[in-house]
């Protein structure tokens, strides 16, 4: 049978089964340094796949937070440049590079968007987690090559609504994402829904 010993030797370096690190997007929260401010694993493996990362491309995380985007985008073989404005979290994002080994293909700078954003070389996509504003998304329609991708996640309605008049305007794929997870109910369980997520993917 000549399954099972490519199965075998796809499973890692004699690791023990469900050692090592994942090979997909969503990689648990824990995994990395954070606040609390982190995409959390099931929408960021949503993000990824939307930003459909392939090797040597280069990523603008703005908002980067705990960098988790970043770090995943280049798990998966690409470059990126994560722009976060507050120090104690470029300490956190800065932390994560180094315990996944990304060093040489992730970016830290510390500042905000729009501004930050000034003299960077051209991104093959875009993710904005954090920061946005009409501002930012007609600067960077402006900036963005033709074919690169912009994912763009809100959870406030101000947000939100910035994303579908965009949406209008431009086209891409504006989605919804509400999950529920089980949580105690007195003596009991029940469903707990998260804030929703509304994410407008576009390519320009
Ligand atoms: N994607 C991140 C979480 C983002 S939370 C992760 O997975 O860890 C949103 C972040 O956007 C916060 O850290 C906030 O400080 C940052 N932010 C707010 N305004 C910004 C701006 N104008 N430019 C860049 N980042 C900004």
């Amino acid at each position: 049978d000549i399954q099972a010993p490519v199965a075998v030797a796809l499973r890692g370096d004699h690791l023990p089964r469900g050692e090592g690190l994942p090979n997909a997007p969503g990689r648990p929260d824990e995994y990395f340094t954070q606040d609390g401010q982190i995409t959390r694993a099931p929408i960021r493996a949503i993000s990824l796949a939307a930003l459909a990362p392939r090797p040597g491309e280069l990523l603008w995380d703005i908002g980067g937070g705990s960098g988790a985007i970043s770090v995943e985008w280049a798990l998966a073989g690409g470059r990126a440049i994560c722009i976060e404005p507050r120090e104690d979290r470029t300490d956190n994002i800065r932390q994560n590079i180094a315990s996944f080994g990304l060093c040489d293909a992730i970016n830290c700078l510390q500042g905000a968007a729009p501004a930050a954003l000034e003299g960077l070389p051209e991104p093959d996509a875009v993710f904005v987690g954090g920061g946005a504003s009409a501002a930012l998304l007609d600067m960077l329609w402006g900036l963005m090559p033709a074919g690169a991708r912009l994912v763009c996640n809100a959870v406030t309605l101000e947000t939100e609504a910035l994303l579908i008049a965009h949406h209008a305007d431009l086209g891409g794929d504006l989605t919804r994402i509400q999950l529920s997870a089980v949580a105690p109910l007195g003596r009991m369980r029940g469903w707990q829904t998260a804030r929703a997520v509304t994410q407008w993917s576009v390519t320009r």
